[in-house]
């Protein structure tokens, strides 16, 4: 048993029995990344580099692709 603390909600969850690791349920995962995105969409356009930008797609892919 692997016992972490959800990144949003802080509360202990069973690691493995989560489908939304390591958030403890779908609703602490979209919020968090809601607001990740939020955030960082708020930065210009055009501050970003297009390799900034890329990245940024990448881990929104690999977030989407998680589930
Ligand atoms: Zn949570």
């Amino acid at each position: 048993m692997l016992k972490v603390k959800c990144p949003h909600c802080k509360k202990e969850f069973e690691y493995y029995s989560s489908e939304f690791r390591p958030f403890c349920c779908e609703k602490c995962r979209l919020i968090d990344l809601g607001a990740w995105l939020d955030e960082s969409y708020s930065v210009p356009a055009q501050k970003l580099t297009e390799e900034e930008q890329e990245k940024l797609m990448q881990i929104v892919d690999e977030s989407n692709e998680e589930n």
